[in-house]
């Protein structure tokens, strides 16, 4: 017999939570707000709880997946002394502070409390693609951890810190919305160039593998150390080439206040004294802006 788990919110990704623990052969009690989207999962298996207290009491292993943190905070509320005792994993996206706040919340029921990020879409649940970032007291995870298998092959503990998770999350999102705002910009340019964008995509491609991957451990390395040699291609150099991207983005009349930034804060990197580093060197910016 596995562990019974309660699921706390049955939109897309608590469905998908849900589903996946009970393929995993876990006895799965679940609430939601409107209370027929469990209709599916019923069908499946699952037990239907009519409170937020009832599903608490049903299972030592609480996951929560809403809206948001306000959601989070009117769950943790209506569950009253029913969690007490309980091990709640917070799969609501948050921000670290918030996560922290959801933390000393529950110390206060006397619930333990881990919180985690889903980095993964519903249809990856249940794989070995999904990832879900912990952060929490290291034995509550360690003792969850085959339950927690069920819907991410690939759960990363991130030590104790609750906000860890959180923090990671925006850090990699911001990472894929700003890569993919380069590589839309560049399309704006190319196609504004009369060429389609799959004809620049292998060129596009290349470049991703052999310049702009391979520089990331370098950028990592240089900001650990606080130090950014330029090594032949300083950042003076590449400031002149952003001017050139701004030029040809105006003539082309597409939005140049992408570059602008950039060569905004080379610029500001620059009057800071690091005209022969690197550009990592903007770390140095934007880390510690001026205002
Ligand atoms: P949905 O919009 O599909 O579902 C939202 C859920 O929150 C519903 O169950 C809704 O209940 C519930 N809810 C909202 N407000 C309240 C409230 N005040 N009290 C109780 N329940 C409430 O969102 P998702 O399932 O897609 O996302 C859930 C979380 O997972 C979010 O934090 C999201 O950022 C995160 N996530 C989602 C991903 C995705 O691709 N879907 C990817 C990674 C993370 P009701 O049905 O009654 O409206």
């Amino acid at each position: 017999q596995r562990a019974p788990v309660t699921v706390i919110g049955l939109g897309s990704m608590g469905t998908a939570l849900a589903r996946a623990f009970l393929r995993a052969g876990h006895p799965t009690t679940v609430w939601n707000r409107t209370p027929e989207k469990a209709d599916g999962l019923v069908a499946e298996g699952a037990v239907r709880a009519a409170t937020v207290a009832e599903a608490a009491s049903a299972a030592e292993l609480i996951v929560i997946c809403v809206l948001d943190h306000r959601a989070v905070r009117a769950i943790l509320d209506a569950a009253g002394d029913a969690l007490a005792g309980r091990v709640v994993v917070n799969l609501t996206s948050s921000t670290p502070e918030e996560a922290r706040q959801a933390a000393a919340r529950a110390a206060e029921r006397g619930v333990r409390y881990l919180d985690g990020a889903i980095m993964a879409v519903p249809t990856m649940i249940g794989s070995e693609r999904a990832l879900i970032f912990y952060g929490g007291p290291e034995e509550v995870y360690r003792r969850l951890e085959p339950t927690l298998a069920a819907v991410a092959g690939a759960g990363a503990y991130l030590g104790e810190d609750v906000g860890r998770p959180s923090l990671f999350d925006v850090a990699l999102l911001g990472l894929m919305w700003t890569t993919w705002a380069g590589f839309i910009h560049a399309l704006a340019l190319v196609t504004g160039g009369k060429v389609e964008a799959a004809e620049f995509l292998p060129h596009a491609r290349t470049w991703f593998d052999h310049v702009i991957a391979p520089e990331v451990p370098r950028i990592a390395e240089q900001v650990d150390r606080r130090r950014h040699p330029g090594d032949g291609s300083a950042l003076a150099m590449q400031a002149a080439a952003i001017d050139h991207l701004v030029e040809a983005g105006r003539a082309l009349k597409v939005d140049t206040e992408l570059p602008e930034y950039l060569q905004d804060r080379a610029r500001q990197a620059i009057e800071r004294g690091h005209a022969d580093d690197s550009f990592a060197s903007l770390f140095e910016v934007l880390s510690a802006p001026t205002d």
